[in-house]
């Protein structure tokens, strides 16, 4: 049993998908929320998964990640999810990062995700995935969660992230990325 160190829905549900025939358990509700405080994904993503690692005394694996817009120098970057305030909801997020960009022509920005693998007394291992792309001045699109409405990969189509089903967005994903490399680092030591 792996514990997930995230209850977000549809990272739980990304991943899932990401780490076929794991038995995976999301962040149980008695586990205090860890303190995002760190300055980078990677710093974020080691705490969370060596909180509920020792906590649970479990593996433990976590996902740290947001959107880096290069006009706004890095920002949301590890502020993602709380960009517009403490409790902001996606959507005053996206709103809040869409204001900040009118009248602004560079457009380019790119999802990271840092995945860490944490083993309660044996140490952790962290895999970086990133996808580059373009933010749109208006959302498109129903699907996902967070920025997906107004961001378009480079490598796709034209359409947004909310345009995909998930098995197209995973095609391009900073997470699948991550999580492949993570996936074949845990295939490895099944096979030593
Ligand atoms: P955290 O990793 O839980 O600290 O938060 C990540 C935040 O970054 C989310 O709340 C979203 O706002 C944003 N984010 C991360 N990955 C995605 C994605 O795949 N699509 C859209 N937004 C994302």
């Amino acid at each position: 049993m792996i514990f997930l160190a995230t209850s977000n829905t549809h990272k739980v549900e990304e991943i899932t998908r990401l780490l076929p025939g794991l038995e995976l358990v999301a962040r149980p509700s008695w586990l205090p929320e860890v303190v995002e405080d760190g300055g980078s994904f990677e710093e974020n993503s080691i705490k969370k998964a060596r909180a509920i690692a020792l906590a649970t005394g479990s593996p433990a694996i976590s996902d740290d990640s947001g959107l880096v817009v290069d006009a706004l120098d890095g920002a949301p970057g590890v502020h993602s999810a709380r960009y517009a305030g403490e409790n902001a909801t996606d959507e005053e997020n996206l709103w809040k990062l869409l204001s900040e960009l009118v009248g602004v022509s560079d457009r380019s920005a790119r999802f990271v995700c840092v995945a860490t693998y944490f083993m309660p007394n044996e140490g952790f291992v962290t895999f970086k995935g990133e996808v580059e792309g373009r933010l749109l001045d208006h959302v498109a699109g129903h699907g996902g969660f967070g920025y997906d409405p107004i961001f378009v990969p480079d490598e796709g189509d034209g359409r947004s992230f909310a345009e995909m089903s998930m098995d197209e967005k995973a095609r391009y994903s900073h997470r699948s990325r991550a999580f492949m490399d993570l996936r074949n680092y845990l295939d490895s030591l099944h096979q030593a």
